[in-house]
């Protein structure tokens, strides 16, 4: 697949230079405009996890039971509860 690599600014003010799979010249520019538009990844990745650590603010003190399962069901459990506990 031939790709191309653009630099993008983001709104956040951050710049990444990202691989684009080539399609008319005008899909890629709308899909460069579009990632424009929002913020970076660095920045995404920072936004999940201050959503959570509000949320599991939140939950302190809230006695809950104790989850059993699996590392990954309770991993997803706990992020689920995070999410729900600020309206998510
Ligand atoms: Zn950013």
């Amino acid at each position: 697949m031939v790709s191309v690599v653009r630099d993008i600014s983001h709104v956040c003010g951050h710049q990444d230079s990202i691989r684009i799979a080539e399609n008319s010249h005008e899909k890629v520019e709308k899909y460069a405009l579009w990632l424009a538009s929002k913020i970076c990844k660095e920045c995404y990745k920072l936004e999940g996890r201050e959503t959570l650590n509000l949320a599991a603010e939140k939950l302190v003190g809230i006695p809950l039971p104790t989850l059993r399962g699996t590392d990954k069901q309770i991993g997803y459990a706990t992020a689920n509860l995070s999410y729900s506990a600020v309206g998510l």
